[in-house]
C-alpha cells in the first residue's frame, strides 16, 4: 500500500533530533511562552523574511486574528468585504465571517487552480478592504497584477500560507509578499506540529503587537487586558518540535518538489489533467493535485492497485450547510474543481520506486 502521507515515516527520520527537543522542554519545567517559542518565532520571521512572528493556537486562528487586529486597529470594520478564492479549504472563509466582515468568493483559474487575477477587479465594490490570497496546493497565487490591484484600490493583502511553508515568488517567500499572513502547523502541513500549532508572519510591527496580545487573552501586560481577547497560545512542546523540523524543511521541501516534477514530466494519461505550474520555485507541492472527469473511478481504481488518494476538496465552501446563504451561488470552476480534483500520494518519504508505481498505474487507467 503507497499511503498518502505517512507521518510516522517523516518523523521517523529526524527521531532523535525530535525526541531530544522534546525531553529538553519535559525536563526544563516551562511549558509556555518561554525560549523555545521565542526561538522559533525568531527562526520562522528569518525563513520567511518578515521583521515579526507570532506564534498561536493554529492556522484558522493565525487567519483570524489578523482580520480582528485589523478590526481592533479600526483599518476595518464589520460588514467590510474581503475577496476570497472560492476554491479554498474553509478555514480561509471562516476567519473573514467569523469576524463579522463579508467574504466576497471569487473563481480560481481553471489551468493554475490559484485565484484567478482576471477575475478580481469586478468583485470590488466601495467596502472592499482586503484580498485573502491562498497559495492553495503550496503554489503562489501571488502575481504582480494582484499586487497593483491592492494598490490601486487600497486594499489589504492578507495570505493564506498554511499550505506553502518555503515557496518562493521571485526570490521573496510566500508569507513575506503581502500586508500579514497566517501560518498552520497542524501535523499534516508541510511543516508540520504534533498537535496544534499557528502563527502570523507580518512587517506591521502594531499588527504584531495587538496579535500577540489578542492570542493571550487580549492582555499585554500581566492581568491588564486591552482587548477581549482568547486563549490561543502555540506551546514549548510544539516550537520545539517545529524548531527541529524548519532546519530540515528545504531538504524536505527539495524531494517533494523532484516527486512532482516525475509526476509531473511522466504522467501521460490524456484521461488526466496536470495543474498548469509556470514557475517550479512557486511550488512546494503540499499536495498533488490532477484532474480528472471520471474521479471517483480512478480513485477506486488507483485504491484496488494499493495507491491511497485524498479529495481537495470534495464539497465547496459555498455548498456547505454552515453557508445556506451561498448555496444556490453558480461558481461553476470551483464546482468542477470539487468534481474531479484528486490529490496523488507525496511526501519528502516517498521512494523511487513508489513515485514508479503511481505513474504506471496511473498511465494505465483507461
Ligand atoms: C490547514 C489550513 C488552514 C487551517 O489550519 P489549521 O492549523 O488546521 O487551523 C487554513 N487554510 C488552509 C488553506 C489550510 O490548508
Amino acid at each position: 500500500m503507497i499511503e498518502f502521507l505517512s507521518l510516522k515515516k517523516i518523523t521517523a527520520k529526524y527521531a532523535d533530533e525530535i525526541h531530544d527537543a522534546v525531553l529538553r522542554v519535559v525536563d526544563s519545567g516551562w511549558y509556555l511562552q518561554g525560549e523555545e517559542t521565542k526561538n522559533f518565532e525568531n527562526n520562522y520571521a528569518n525563513y520567511i523574511g518578515t521583521k515579526h512572528c507570532v506564534g498561536c493556537a493554529n492556522g484558522l486562528d493565525a487567519l483570524i486574528w489578523i482580520f480582528r487586529a485589523y478590526i481592533e486597529l479600526g483599518v476595518m470594520k464589520a460588514g467590510d468585504e474581503v475577496i476570497v478564492p472560492a476554491n479554498t479549504y474553509i478555514a480561509t472563509i471562516l476567519a473573514i465571517t467569523e469576524n463579522g466582515l463579508k467574504a466576497v468568493l471569487v473563481e480560481p483559474n481553471s489551468e493554475t487552480l490559484e485565484l484567478d487575477e482576471n477575475l478580481i477587479e469586478s468583485a470590488i465594490t466601495s467596502r472592499t478592504k482586503a484580498i485573502a490570497l491562498v497559495h492553495l496546493y503550496g503554489q503562489c497565487a501571488y502575481t504582480d497584477k494582484i499586487g497593483e490591484i491592492c494598490k490601486k484600490y487600497n486594499l489589504k493583502l492578507v495570505e493564506d500560507n498554511a499550505q506553502a511553508h518555503g515557496c518562493l515568488y521571485n526570490g521573496i517567500k510566500t508569507g513575506a509578499i503581502g500586508d500579514a499572513a497566517g501560518h498552520s502547523f497542524y501535523p499534516g502541513k508541510n511543516l508540520g506540529a504534533f498537535g496544534d500549532g499557528g502563527a502570523v508572519t507580518t512587517n506591521d510591527s502594531d499588527l504584531a503587537e495587538a496579535i500577540r496580545a489578542l492570542a493571550n487573552y487580549g492582555s499585554q501586560k500581566k492581568y491588564v487586558f486591552k482587548y477581549a481577547g482568547r486563549n490561543s497560545r502555540l506551546d514549548e512542546i510544539q516550537a520545539a518540535i517545529l524548531n527541529v523540523k524548519l532546519q530540515h524543511l528545504d531538504e524536505d521541501l527539495a524531494i517533494r518538489r523532484s516527486v512532482a516534477q516525475r509526476y509531473h514530466k511522466f504522467i501521460t494519461n490524456p484521461l488526466i489533467k496536470l495543474q498548469r505550474i509556470d514557475d517550479w520555485n512557486a511550488h512546494v507541492f503540499h499536495l498533488y493535485p490532477i484532474l480528472c472527469n471520471r474521479r471517483d473511478e480512478l480513485q477506486e481504481y488507483l485504491k484496488d492497485n494499493g495507491i491511497q488518494t485524498i479529495i481537495h476538496y470534495p464539497i465547496p465552501p459555498h455548498k456547505q450547510e454552515c453557508y445556506k446563504d451561498w448555496n444556490n451561488m453558480q461558481l461553476p470552476i470551483t464546482e468542477q474543481i470539487a468534481q474531479e480534483e484528486l490529490s496523488l500520494p507525496i511526501s519528502p518519504v516517498m521512494t523511487d520506486e513508489e513515485v514508479e508505481t503511481v505513474i504506471k498505474i496511473i498511465n494505465l487507467f483507461k
